[in-house]
């Protein structure tokens, strides 16, 4: 019997400087006890990657990154590199966001490059897909994501089911206030893991991590991770504050869930 570990990732988005972030992620190390069973990721903006890294290096809390170039160095102005994240430590990264799909253009094509230079450089991409809501109130936002699903990761060499996490934002719920109803989240989720699982084996993807995303707030937190298909939550504006995100991390680390495999 294997199990889903929840994750919690915490999206800081464009806020706080190297000192801020230093030292809300020293006063998140304090407030919380280590022998909780969830795992957490806090993603900076870069510049803040360093500050951070050397509060938690040798701690249970782990760091990323928001984004990345797909291409290991070159001529890319304002980018970053998988091997330069690595080597501040980072062990995952968000990619596919919707702001940045919307925000910068980013592409189903250039996501998956990413994903794929990810994995190739043993960070964890914290993979985004999600709707908009016209797609949703058209009744089409299953094989929406779906769809997504399959730009971004079909054929991949993903080996190891806990080296990637999907996280499912319906885009009208990313800072909106507004979640959706966890049963929505579960209807797509459930299709996005037999989706993986014609592609890789119902024991693969009973052990891949689905997060939601989208609004969570401590007290919604529950809702969604008493859900066997919700693994964890992707959390933006309320991982800006000390005690939101540590309820948030405390609330999850009661739903681990079993798997058969
Ligand atoms: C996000 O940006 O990934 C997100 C979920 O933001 P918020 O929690 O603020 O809606």
């Amino acid at each position: 019997m294997a199990s889903r570990i929840p994750l919690v990732a915490g999206n800081w988005k464009m806020h706080k400087t190297p000192a801020e972030a230093g030292t809300f992620t020293r006063n998140l190390l304090g407030n919380l006890p280590a022998d909780l069973t969830v795992n957490v990721v806090v993603c900076p903006p870069f510049t803040a990657i360093p500050a951070v890294a050397l509060k938690l290096a040798g701690s249970w809390i782990c760091w990323g990154a928001q984004n990345m170039h797909w291409d290991a160095e070159g001529a890319c102005t304002g980018e970053v590199s998988a091997p330069m994240l690595q080597a501040l430590g980072c062990r995952y990264v968000i990619l596919g966001h919707s702001e940045r799909r919307v925000l910068s253009g980013e592409t189903d094509g250039q996501i998956r490059k990413k994903v794929k230079a990810a994995l190739s450089y043993g960070l964890r991409p914290i993979f985004c897909l999600g709707e908009e809501l016209e797609t949703r109130d058209a009744g089409e936002a299953e094989i929406y994501c779906l769809h997504q699903l399959a730009d971004g990761l079909e054929g991949l060499p993903w080996a190891n089911p806990e080296t990637l996490i999907i996280a499912y934002e319906p885009i009208w719920a990313i800072g909106t206030g507004r979640t959706a109803r966890p049963a929505d989240a579960v209807a797509v989720m459930g299709l996005l893991r037999e989706k993986i699982a014609s592609w890789h084996g119902r024991g693969f993807a009973e052990q891949v991590r689905i997060l939601y995303g989208g609004s969570v707030s401590p007290e919604s937190t529950g809702s969604f991770l008493k859900e066997e298909q919700i693994d964890g939550v992707l959390v933006g504006g309320a991982s800006l504050k000390l005690d939101s995100f540590s309820a948030i991390i405390r609330t999850s680390a009661e739903f681990k869930k079993s798997t058969e495999y």
